[in-house]
């Protein structure tokens, strides 16, 4: 039995596109005393910057276009990155579009919290179980497909 449960100490996956990185880092400069209790990690460029920017240590993965959305949702598979807030650009599409679908696709099935714009991310960081520890629920899918076939 796999242990779904995101610690109080959160794997945090920081991503923004082009367009939001300067709202990304202007949110992760407001709430430094809460983010630096967790480890940070985040796609190449929205990485090192967040990083020169507020001081904070991040973990950086490949460019997003080079793979690094790729990067995170396979962490997060493996149970390494356990929340994510990321500002992906409604006004432009990107030469990665799929590898973006496919991270929150991959977050939605292992049930992490996923913050996609500003007031999310303030709700779901100031939330009373953000310090505490959370049982994620995740749909058993080999149930399901057994199921659905006999
Ligand atoms: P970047 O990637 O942080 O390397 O710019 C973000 C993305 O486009 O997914």
């Amino acid at each position: 039995m796999e242990d779904y449960r995101i610690s109080k100490r959160k794997q945090i996956a920081l991503i923004a596109h082009d367009y939001r990185k300067h709202d990304l880092i202007e949110w992760v400069k407001k709430n430094k005393d809460l983010l630096e209790k967790h480890h940070l990690c985040g796609t190449g460029t929205t990485a090192r910057l967040v990083s020169e920017e507020t001081g904070l240590e991040v973990k950086a993965f490949l460019s997003g276009p080079m793979g690094g959305d790729q990067q995170i949702g396979a962490c997060i598979v493996n149970g390494e990155v356990d929340f994510m807030i990321f500002f992906w650009d409604p006004l432009t599409s990107q030469p990665h579009d799929p590898d973006v679908k496919a991270l929150l696709r991959i977050a939605v099935l292992y049930d992490i919290p996923v913050a996609m714009n500003q007031s999310t991310a303030d709700f779901i960081l100031n939330s009373s179980i953000m310090q505490e520890e959370y049982q994620r629920n995740i749909v058993n899918y080999y149930d399901r497909i057994r199921k659905d076939n006999f």
